[in-house]
């Protein structure tokens, strides 16, 4: 049983053959034609006017690319080159959040220290902004909504202390993923984007994980209003049936670069597999079964069923320090202390053993990097009756670790 959907991707689950099927006959029809100055395949074209108008506020033209990570890095090439054009040419800085993940090419924009620490990152530490988990970032007695608003107040003032003329965008996943599977803390997306607006700071959704329907709305900007100038998908765009990722340009952006392309030429960039047709057939025929099924939909019921099922068989246990989550994405956090929120000895690797524990008993759950930490990240199509199995399986493999641990002595 994958609780993981492989990497929060196979959206439509395995085996669909339509998808298959979208893919062989492309293949036979046309292998392959790139997508550079003004040329397009059917398909792709299909799927840019569908795109363009599934995405959350106007939005206006798609790049597309392999990977995640190249999509957020042309992201990042949108903003310098949208601020050369009214002329602001140091508005350039990329501010992300701690814990934020958006990819593992050069890294400019990322967030997460963990992962780059071995190998250094591009990007210096003041681009940083707080991680907005509230549970181990709030101040005693500190209401979700007040640590938002703290979580705001901290942006503005690294937006003031880098100098407003500095700041071009600021890139968020509407919830954590990597970082721990965390929804944002009440009030958390109303007050960032105020700051941003106050400072004329475009706003980057890194959508590649939330993007069609994992948090029961289409996209995460929906489920929390956020109105992005650029959004960023791959993953369910294609279900990872083929790799295909795409940047989608809001019309503010586009329509400066639209008028002022002959001020400083044209936005040179593309691959030669940007917009591959055999991609672009995947993804329509994925976006016909997320339409068709209402995996949204399906994400909403299911997902707050499955929520329900983990809080009720996990939160009270003495291990767990939290237990949360939205739409069929969710998380729980294990602690040695839960009053005094200590966390485990990471050399007890308490995460990777109940993950492994699970997988010996059939199911594929996560153990993810910041902490103890287990991760579910179902296909949308997955039942109640699916649901009932990943968290039964889970609370086993829990149990049996916990058990190992007062064996081995541990006061928990
Ligand atoms: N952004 C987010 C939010 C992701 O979760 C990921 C991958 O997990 C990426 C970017 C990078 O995508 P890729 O691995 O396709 O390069």
């Amino acid at each position: 049983m994958d609780g993981f959907a492989g990497l929060y991707c196979v959206n439509v689950g395995y085996g669909r053959t339509e998808v298959a099927e979208a893919i062989s006959r492309q293949a036979f029809r046309l292998a392959y034609y790139h997508s550079y100055a003004a040329h397009t395949t059917d398909e792709l074209a299909i799927l840019s006017d569908r795109l363009v108008k599934v995405a959350p506020g106007k939005m206006s033209k798609v790049f597309y690319g392999m990977s995640g990570s190249d999509a957020n890095e042309t992201q990042a090439k949108l903003v310098w080159y949208y601020n050369n054009l009214p002329g602001k040419p140091t508005k350039k800085k990329i501010i992300s959040r701690e814990r934020g993940y958006h990819g593992c090419s050069v890294r400019l924009d990322d967030g997460d220290e963990l992962l780059s620490r071995p190998h250094g990152s591009a990007a210096p530490a003041d681009l940083h902004t707080g991680v907005p988990h509230h549970y181990w970032g709030a101040n005693p007695g500190e209401s979700e909504r007040d640590f938002s608003s703290r979580r705001a107040e901290e942006l503005d003032q690294l937006i003031e202390r880098l100098g407003p003329d500095n700041v071009g965008a600021f890139i968020g996943e509407p919830v954590l993923g990597t970082g721990g599977i965390t929804p944002p803390p009440e009030g958390y997306w109303g007050a960032i984007q105020a700051v941003l607006k106050k400072h004329d700071v475009l706003l980057i959704a890194d959508e590649i994980i939330t993007g069609f329907g994992r948090t029961g709305s289409m996209f995460g900007s929906q489920h929390y209003s956020i109105e992005p100038d650029l959004i960023t998908i791959a993953k369910g765009l294609t279900s990872a049936y083929f790799p295909l990722s795409a940047a989608i340009v809001g019309e503010k952006v586009y329509k400066v670069l639209e008028d002022g392309a002959d001020k400083v030429g044209a936005f040179s960039h593309g691959y030669t597999y940007s917009g591959h047709p055999i991609g672009a057939a995947a993804a329509n025929a994925v976006l016909n079964i997320v339409e068709k099924e209402d995996l949204p939909g399906n994400a909403r019921e299911v997902g707050a069923f499955f929520q329900a099922q983990l809080k009720e068989k996990f939160a009270q246990l003495p291990i767990v320090g939290e237990v949360r989550g939205v739409g069929l994405m969710g998380a729980i956090e294990f602690v040695t202390d839960r009053d005094r929120k200590r966390r485990f000895d990471p050399t007890l690797k308490v995460g990777a053993r109940i993950s492994e524990a699970a997988r010996e008993r059939g199911l594929i759950a996560r153990a993810m990097p910041h902490g103890d930490i287990l991760g579910f990240a179902p296909p949308l199509v997955t039942t109640k009756a699916e649901v009932e199995e990943i968290v039964g399986i889970a609370e086993s493999a829990v149990r049996f670790v916990m058990d190992e641990l007062t064996q081995d002595g541990l006061n928990i």
